[in-house]
């Protein structure tokens, strides 16, 4: 038999990064209950800094999220440390249950209980999330914020750097390599956009094609007026010297020197979650290149499924901290709205003769 669902709470927030622990914080504040479940990796985990965040600049990041924790904790949010491993909305009476045999009626769970949906009418949902734990959890609404992993160029060595002298944005780390041998790791043409960038930081730019693309006479001519070299060919392995990034090895040719090196990846996102969900996503393509997906949005953070919120990185890569608290803060105050919309229609309800 499966565990049964812990006590439901009001809202669930899937991931407990930066868009997630400030979608908790508005929901907490406004006296809703709310567990967080955390897997623990956020995206920036290998930086030792983050930069570009107004007076948190030059901030760790786990500093950063524990004080996101302790803020939260002031208004009863619950982060537990779990990996959510499936998703998904509970039709009731009579639901299957995650492997078909069926599972307690949803509506004995305490949540979702009355009539109106998200948008103050109609079915209102039930939410259930499973653990890696084995744990059952459900909730009125969920806060999906569960990030992205950035997959990089299959270059022996570049992972190791990640965060380090393997950068992936100018604005996040650009300032604290400015006037530095720079180098650009092309994983297609966004990566003259971001030679330009990088050129603003510092005199000294190779960008390597890595054979994923071949500047044309356009791009070539911004490249050479911004004394940026162009190395075509692959990049077979990094050069590391006291751990330090001192050069990038092309299959043929010299070292290219440099002492960080940019490049961008590409976007994967948790299929267990996001496709478990049903959420409807969207194909990114950044300058003609194909970067990923992430889970399309309105306004408001809500998706394409009643009941479920996203904010942060899963729903777009180029998300900064900034802009992940910011657009969890809005989710999180959507999702109270839609519970206040619902919360009226049931006391209407009660109060029918
Ligand atoms: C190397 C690097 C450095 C960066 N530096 C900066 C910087 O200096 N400044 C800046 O503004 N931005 C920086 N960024 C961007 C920043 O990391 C993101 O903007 C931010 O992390 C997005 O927040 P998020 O909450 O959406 O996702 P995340 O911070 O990635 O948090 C997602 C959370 O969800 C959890 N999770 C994922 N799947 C599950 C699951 N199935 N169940 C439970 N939990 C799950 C993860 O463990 C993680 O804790 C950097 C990014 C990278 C890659």
């Amino acid at each position: 038999m499966p565990d049964a669902p812990l006590t439901p709470v009001d809202v669930l927030v899937l991931g407990g990064g930066a868009a997630g622990l400030s979608a908790a914080l508005s929901l907490g504040r406004s006296r809703r209950t709310v567990r967080v479940l955390d897997a623990g990796d956020p995206r920036n985990a290998t930086s030792p800094h983050a930069h570009n965040l107004l007076t948190h600049d030059g901030t760790p990041p786990a500093a950063l999220l524990a004080a996101g924790r302790d803020e939260v904790a002031r208004y009863g949010v619950e982060v537990v440390t779990a990996r959510v491993v499936a998703a998904r909305t509970v039709d009731v009476p009579g639901d299957a249950g995650w492997d078909g045999a069926g599972s307690e009626d949803a509506g004995s769970s305490g949540a979702g209980s009355d009539d109106a949906g998200p948008d103050g009418a109609g079915h209102e949902p039930v939410l259930e999330v499973r653990t890696a734990d084995g744990g059952t959890h459900r909730a009125r609404r969920l806060v999906v914020a569960t990030g992205m992993r950035d997959v990089l160029p299959d270059v022996p060595g570049l992972r190791e750097r990640w965060g380090r002298d393997v950068l992936h944005c100018p604005y996040c780390h650009g300032w604290e390599v400015r006037d530095r041998r720079l180098a650009v790791l092309a994983t297609g043409p966004r990566a003259v956009h971001a030679a330009l960038l990088v050129r603003q930081l510092s005199a000294d730019v190779t960008l390597l094609t890595h054979d994923a693309f071949a500047p044309d006479a356009e791009q070539s001519a911004d490249l050479a007026a911004r004394g940026v070299r162009v190395v075509a060919g692959r990049v077979t392995a990094v050069r590391v010297e006291d751990d330090a990034l001192t050069g990038l090895v092309p299959a043929d040719g010299d070292v290219v020197p440099c002492d960080a090196v940019f490049v961008g990846t590409r976007a994967v996102l948790d299929d267990a979650v996001v496709d478990g969900l049903g959420l409807q996503t969207t194909a990114l393509d950044f300058l003609g290149e194909d970067v990923g997906r992430a889970v399309a949005v309105d306004a408001t953070g809500a998706t394409s499924v009643p009941g479920v919120w996203a904010a942060g990185n899963v729903t777009g890569p180029q998300h900064a901290l900034a802009a992940s608290i910011a657009a969890g803060s809005l989710a999180g105050a959507h999702v109270n709205a839609s519970l206040v919309t619902a919360d009226v229609a049931a006391a209407r309800a009660a109060t029918r003769p």
